[in-house]
Formats: C-alpha cells, structure tokens, sequence
C-alpha cells in the first residue's frame, strides 16, 4: 500500500517536473523568441538609425558621450567611428562657442526637446569654410523609468533651401523697401475684406489716420470712402482680377476732423499668388490735386469762354495748329443754319464765296507757315446760300515756347457797311462827276479874266488888286480839281475802272513839266532834281505825272520847317526806271510806313489843322504804280525826313 502510495507520489512528482520542464521550455522559448524580437527591433532601429540621410547621433549622460553617430553625421563631421565613446565636446569642440552645448544640457535637464531652424553654421569643406544652414531636433531619450539618459540629435542640411528663403526674405525686403521709399501713394490690401498689410507713409499721410493702419479693414480706416464708390471698384478688382485705372478722380478724406478734396491718378492692380489665385488688391496712386485742380480752373475757364463766346454775334472759331477747326460758336451756327457737327465735319472752305476761296487758300497756307496774323475781308454763305462780306481775323495761340498750339478766328459781318459804302462810292461818283464839269469851267473862266484884267481895278473909290485874287481863288480851285479826280479815280480803282492809257514817253521830261506846274502853286519850295540818266518809258504819262505831283506836294506839306525836295531820276541795279522824291520834313514813324498806302489812311498826331488831306494820295499812287508792275517804297526816320521811291519795269 506504502509502496503503490509512494510510486503514486513519485508518478505525479515527476509529472509535475515534466510539467515545470514544459513550462521552462515554453518560456525559454518566449524568451529565446523575445530575445529574438529586441535583436530584431535593434538591428532594424541601428538600420533606420544608418540608412538615414539625416544627420543622427545618439549621445549618453551628463558628458554627452557618442554612443550612435551614422554614416552622414560622421561625413560632416569629417569623423571616423573611432569617436564612438567620446564626448561630443572632444570631437566638436566649436559646438559651445555655437551655443549647442548649452542646449544639450538644456535637453539633458528639462526633459524638453528643442528645435533648430535653418541654424547658420560655418563648416569646413574641401579646406573651404562654407556657411551652411541645418534643420534639428535634440530629442530627450528616456529609460524605462521616464529619466532623461541621453539626447538623440537628429539634424539636416538645408542649405539651399535656406539659401532660397534668404534670398525670398531680400527680395520682400527690398519690395518692402521700395513700397517706403517711394513717392508714389502704395497700399498693398489682403483678402476680401482688404486688410492693410502694408502702407507706405506717403499714403498714410494722405489718408489722415495715423500710422497704425496695418491689420485693419481698408474701409474701417477709411469709411469716408464708402459712400464715393470705392467698395464697388475694389470688389470688382479682386473678383474679375481686372486692374482699375482712374485720373484726376476727385476723393473726399477724412483728415483731421475735416473733409479735404484732392484729385489722384491710381490704378488698382490685383494681386496674384504662384498659382495665379487673386489674394489681394495693391493701390498705387499719385496725388495731383494741384494739377486737377488747376484743370478744373481750366474747365471753368473754357466754360466761361465758351458761353462768353456763344454770347457774341462774331463768328468764333478755334482750330488745331494746323488749321483744323475744333470748335464754332452759336453764332456760326445760326449764321450758316449747321449744326456744330456739320461744320465740324465739311470744310470750311465751302463756306466761303467762290471768288474768295483761292485768295483766302494762299493766305491761310502763308499764315500756317509763318505764324503771322490775319485780317481780310470775304464773302461767307449765309444759311440761305447767299454770301455776306466778313471782317475775318485770325490770330494763332502761342505756348511758352513760342510754338503755337491753335488759331482763334473771328469772322464780323460788315455787308450792312459794305453796302453803304457803296452807296456812298456811288453818291461820290456822281458828286464828283457833277462837280467836276461847273469846276473846270470856272477855271477856264479865271484863266480868261487874269489875262484880260489888269493888276487893279477901281472899285468904289478902292484899288482892288484883281489878280492876286484871281490867282488865290485859281489855286483853290486847283485843289478843288484834284480833289475831285481823286475821288472819281477812288471809285474807279473801286470798280476796276482804272485804265491806263500807254505811250512812250521820256521820263525826265514828264518830272520837269511836272515840278514846272507846281511851281506856280508851290512859290515856297526849293526843288534840287539830278536827272542821272535819260530815261524813256511806256506807261500813262498822265498817271505817272499825277503820282509825282503827289509825293512831291506831300514832301512840301510834311517839311513845314524846310521846303527843300530833292528829285533823282535814275536806273535801278536790277535795271528799272527809278524816282525819288526826298524831303527834310517830320517823317514816318516805322510801324506807320506801310500803313501810308491804305485808303484814307493818315498818320495818328499829325494835326489835321496843320496838314490838311484825306489820305486818298498814296493810295492812289500805289494802285497806278502797281498796275504799272511796279512798286513804291519808302524810307524814312521820324524827325529827319522821308523818302518815296517808285520804280517801273523798263520792259513793258
Ligand atoms: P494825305 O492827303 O493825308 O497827305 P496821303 O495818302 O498822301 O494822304 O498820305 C498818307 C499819310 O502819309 C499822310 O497823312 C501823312 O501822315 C503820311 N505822309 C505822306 N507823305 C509823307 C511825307 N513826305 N512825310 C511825312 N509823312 C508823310
């Protein structure tokens, strides 16, 4: 029984060891399996640790000792294994002069990893000291009782990158720097709402709300602008990303507790990101209040001129320099029943009477090159087609340069004094005709009683000295003639019926008979003639004598101080028969000398009690010579005296 009790025993003592056996060999095995694992787990840890391309080393205790450093780390260090086991500072001794040291420890002591971005650190390359950058992690490591055993660094280079970032950080610098420095008004909006990211001062000044703009809403720094437009435009540029322009737009701020006005040229221009996306609105503006203001002052200007032009009844037209008409005033307008754009749009030569078109051409086309004004007469069409004479100026407009910019003409109809002129020549010519017949016989009939009367006649116990009378009222009536003809010959130039009558005749002969004749009424004038050559010519011996007579009794009534006139008949350079008539008398201011030649025209302060006439003289004169092809000129210095010089062509 004892027996089978104890082999009972002993059969379940050793079961219980096979047992435990089992139990050994399956947690042997566990353990050979988790020994297994760890192997594995730091095989494939120490292959991340060295087939990583960053920069990893593992460093143990306060000493920072080397326990891990991969291939790249020991590259950059320039470092062979051989430094496994040795503190960092050893093998790296600048790493406490870069403050890395210190950050270590700080790892080390707090527990907290730290991070380093971009870090600029000078390294040795091919003997070459390079700057370089590096992104790190110092990371703390940890036992299994959460202490901190060491530090895992964990670094890479980023030179070019950073490199780029510096370069990014420049050119934002510098763009940074522009917006500043610049005159120009420059705002750079963000987003939707335009948030002010940057502002330079010139604008800030501008909009009168202090410097710290940057941050806000553009429109709650500015709220004045809401009701101007503003929300509108911007809106409309950051959605459809087209740039708004605007010149001299009047705007409205708010600047110390005011409204001021100015006026800005900007452009808001949308601003894009890399991927072309709209992120904001950039303001680049100019202030040029002074110049629109000045342009409104302009505006107002023309304005007035313009209703002040409208108001007159001339004929205003402006055009560009070269002559083309940009503007008529109402007066064109009801004057030719056109409106502004027909006139604009014809030319206006076919307003003009067809006579006059060539003439006013040459004139025009002489003015456009020289600059010169113009004044003449012409007929214009009135709305009916019928032409009326005009009184036309044009005057051109000049710059500072003297470089002419357009031309103002003014047209004023003178057909109402044309036709009274008219009448008038007309009246004239009758007068002149009736009187001419009654005075040239009383002529003939004091002619016939000086040669029949003697000196004196007995009279009521008087001696009436006869002659002397008969020859006084002779001399009146000499005047009264010439007078006469003057005007009968005015009328006649006037309607192209002055017709010379031609012959040959010797020239010094015709001036002798001349000054003859004039002796007897001039007694006072001592008349010098040099006859330089003996000249024969065909022209109106008449007419000729008559122009002599003119300038020489002109040269006796302008001398009241000496009567000496001196004549010289002579052969021009240029080979044409030539007269002088010089005197010694008051002369003719430069301005007045060709003045002279017009009708009825006598010089302003000559007394008319000291020197009677009507100005018909010279007019008369120049009409004879010119239709002769020839010409009268004249020289002369106020005080010293003048001389009238005609020359003809000698081959008529
Ligand atoms: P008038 O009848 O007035 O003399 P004219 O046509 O002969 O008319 O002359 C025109 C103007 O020219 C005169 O009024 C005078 O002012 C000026 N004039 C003409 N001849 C002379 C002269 N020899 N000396 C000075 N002035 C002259």
């Amino acid at each position: 029984m004892n027996k089978d009790l104890r082999i009972q025993e002993l059969e379940e003592k050793s079961k219980e060891k096979e047992l435990r056996i089992a139990e050994l060999l399956a947690s042997n095995e566990r353990l050979k399996s988790e020994n297994e694992n760890l192997k594995n787990e730091a095989h494939s840890f120490r292959e991340l640790i060295h087939s990583s391309p960053s920069m990893i080393t593992l460093l143990k205790g306060k000493n920072l000792v080397i326990q891990v450093a991969n291939e790249p780390i020991l590259k950059f260090w320039q470092k062979e294994k051989c430094i496994l086991g040795k503190p960092l500072i050893e093998v790296h001794p600048d790493i406490r002069e870069l403050g890395l040291e210190q950050l270590l420890h700080t790892v080390l002591e707090s527990g907290e990893p730290q991070f380093g971005y971009e870090m600029p650190v000078y390294i040795t390359r091919s003997d070459k000291r390079e700057l370089s950058h590096f992104n790190f992690v110092y990371q703390p490591q940890k036992n299994r009782n959460g202490e901190v055993e060491g530090v895992a660094v964990i670094a890479q280079e980023v030179t070019p990158k950073a490199i780029y970032h510096e370069k990014i950080k420049n050119s934002e610098f510098r763009y940074r720097e522009l917006i500043h420095s610049s005159n120009s008004l420059i705002a750079i909006l963000k987003g939707e709402d335009m948030i002010v990211e940057i502002a330079n001062q010139a604008i800030k000044d501008v909009w009168g709300k202090g410097d710290n703009v940057e941050g806000k809403p553009l429109f709650n720094v500015l709220p004045e602008m809401i009701g101007q437009g503003m929300p509108e435009i911007f809106d409309d540029v950051y959605k459809n990303g087209q740039p708004y322009i605007a010149q001299e737009r009047p705007l409205l701020h708010q600047q110390n507790g005011s409204l001021k006005l100015g006026y800005f040229d900007f452009v808001y221009q949308p601003q894009k990101n890399i991927s072309g996306e709209i992120e904001g609105v950039a303001i680049i503006a100019h202030d040029v209040t002074n110049q629109g203001l000045l342009n409104k002052k302009i505006r107002e200007s023309e304005k007035k001129f313009r209703e002040l032009v409208n108001f007159i009844p001339h004929k205003i037209c402006t055009t560009t320099a070269e002559g083309e008409p940009v503007f008529y005033n109402n007066s064109w307008l009801n004057f030719t029943g056109k409106t502004s754009n027909e006139l604009l749009k014809n030319s206006w030569y076919s307003l003009i009477y067809h006579e006059d078109r060539e003439f006013i051409g040459e004139l025009v086309e002489s003015s456009m090159n020289t600059g010169q004004d113009i004044e003449t007469e012409l007929r214009i069409f009135n709305k009916d087609g019928i032409p009326k004479w005009h009184l036309a100026r044009a005057t051109a407009i000049k710059n500072e340069e003297g470089v002419i910019n357009s031309w103002i003409s003014s047209c004023t109809e003178i057909q109402k004094l044309k036709d009274d002129e008219k009448r008038k020549e007309s009246f004239l010519k009758l007068v002149s005709h009736e009187l001419k017949t009654p005075v040239t016989s009383i002529k003939g009939y004091i002619q016939l009683l000086q040669s029949i009367l003697p000196e004196k006649v007995e009279a009521d116990s008087r001696n009436i000295p006869v002659k002397p009378y008969l020859h006084r009222i002779e001399s009146q009536i000499e005047r009264l003639i010439r007078l006469i003809s003057e005007m009968l010959d005015l009328s006649r130039i006037e309607q192209n019926e002055l017709i010379l009558e031609l012959s040959d005749f010797q020239l010094n002969e015709q001036i002798e008979t001349v000054i003859e004749d004039l002796s007897f009424s001039h007694r006072e004038m001592q008349i010098d003639i040099s006859h330089e050559e003996k000249i024969s010519i065909k022209a109106d011996k008449e007419r000729i004598g008559q122009v002599i007579t003119n300038l020489i009794t002109n040269a006796v009534k302008y001398s009241p101080d000496t009567k000496k006139v001196s004549v010289r008949v002579f052969r021009t350079e240029d080979n044409q028969a030539a007269v002088s008539v010089k005197d010694y008398g008051i002369g003719i201011a430069l301005q007045e000398q060709q003045q002279i030649f017009k009708r009825f025209y006598r010089v302003s302060g000559n007394k008319d009690e000291t020197y009677e006439g009507f100005g018909i003289g010279l007019y008369l004169s120049n009409e004879i010579i010119e239709k002769h092809q020839g010409r009268i000129l004249v020289k002369s210095e106020p005080g010293k005296g003048s001389e009238f010089t005609f020359k003809l062509p000698l081959n008529q």
